[in-house]
């Protein structure tokens, strides 16, 4: 079988050995001789895998004392609604920085359960740029961002912390790509099929004294005080999604951590970018200064090109780059599990295609 370069946006790229051992575990745990798919959660080689998860999330990222770190199930779409749930007071308002479809889908929530201001939105030019310079009213109860838009290819490269405001962060597609102050946050939420593991499971990191403040009543599953009370095991927690998350950070972790992935990541997008930028024929979507380090987009100059461009892709063995179809052209998303000898087989295939 040849190879295949995996440039897909969500669920996407897992590294090669943390997939070989992940399909052991599925036959053969930890020599039990029974598969990680049929034993308890509360046995004590599961409960191993939990503990070593969130410590890895804690070691990884710095978490400071006072914050807790959970794997939940929902995707990072429940975690609009927990946003909410969690910490807008009774008649309070939730402000949202709009900077992408998923935002959107976050604010929407908002409309829906309470009332929010929308501090700043980049929709005029279809999400290109990150808005700057905005302020955010007093009477709101938090700031909610996105950090990395996985559809429009643009990144907060500056965080807009506020004083005296929470700040809320979806960080689904840049969560572990670089370096984060965790204290500058209220709660970072990232569903983990992008940069952390497959799909099925929502890692949580929370500031636990901003809990139980809204005045509202909460779901029991929607409550984060119930699932840092019980450490995620309220109910079942979907194991192999927070076992083979586990296993990526140990991946991450072994290589160098934060410091090391964040480095090669500047690496391989500078490789795509610096390419899309000096080859007349392909032009970059998002505004220079924001351009995403996981999600690249660019277009043809010439559309007249694309059946040749997308058989010479195909024929390397490159999938995934298709752009979403609100922006079309290519997307390729670059996350920590990806190679840099993968960009450059797409660098050298967009240097082939010729005027
Ligand atoms: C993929 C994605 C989501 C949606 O996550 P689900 O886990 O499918 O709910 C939300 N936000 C961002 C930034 C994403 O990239």
């Amino acid at each position: 079988m040849s190879k295949i370069h995996n440039f897909s946006a969500g669920p996407s790229i897992l590294n090669q050995d943390v997939l070989k051992k992940a399909s052991e575990a599925v036959v053969n745990f930890n020599n039990l001789n029974l598969s990680i798919l049929e034993i308890s959660h509360r046995s004590k080689d599961f409960v191993a895998v939990m503990d070593n998860a969130v410590a890895l999330v804690k070691e990884l990222l710095e978490v400071p004392q006072g914050y807790s770190v959970l794997f939940l199930q929902g995707g990072a779409s429940t975690g609009f609604l927990k946003t909410i749930l969690n910490f807008m007071k009774e008649n309070g308002n939730g402000a949202y920085l709009n900077t992408g479809a998923w935002s959107k889908k976050a604010l929407k929530e908002a409309e829906k359960l309470g009332s929010l201001t929308v501090v700043a939105s980049s929709e005029d030019k279809n999400f290109n740029y990150i808005p700057k310079g905005f302020s955010v009213p007093d009477n709101t109860d938090y700031l909610h961002i996105t950090t990395n838009n996985t559809i429009f290819g643009t990144q907060i490269k500056n965080i807009p912390t506020q004083e005296n405001t929470l700040l809320i962060a979806d960080m689904s597609s840049d969560i572990f790509s670089r370096k984060i102050n965790v204290s500058d946050y209220a709660m970072i939420y990232a569903g983990a099929q992008k940069n952390m593991g497959p799909a099925g499971t929502t890692l949580y990191i929370v500031k636990d004294e901003l809990l139980g403040n809204t005045g509202r009543t909460i779901p029991t599953m929607l409550d984060l005080t119930t699932h840092i009370t019980k450490g995620s095991m309220f109910n079942t927690p979907p194991v192999y999604p927070i076992y083979v998350s586990m296993l990526t950070l140990e991946w991450l972790k072994a290589n160098g951590g934060i410091e090391w992935i964040e480095k090669i990541n500047q690496e391989k997008a500078d490789l795509l970018y610096n390419e899309i930028d000096s080859n007349p024929l392909f032009e970059g979507t998002a505004a220079k200064e924001d351009r995403s380090n996981m999600n690249v987009t660019f277009v043809l100059t010439d559309e007249s090109k694309k059946a040749v461009f997308d058989s010479m892709w195909k024929e390397v063995g490159i999938s995934g780059i298709n752009g979403h179809r609100d922006v079309g052209g290519y997307r390729a998303s670059i996350y920590n599990a990806m190679p840099i000898e993968s960009i450059q087989v797409l660098v050298d295939t967009m240097k082939k295609l010729i005027n």
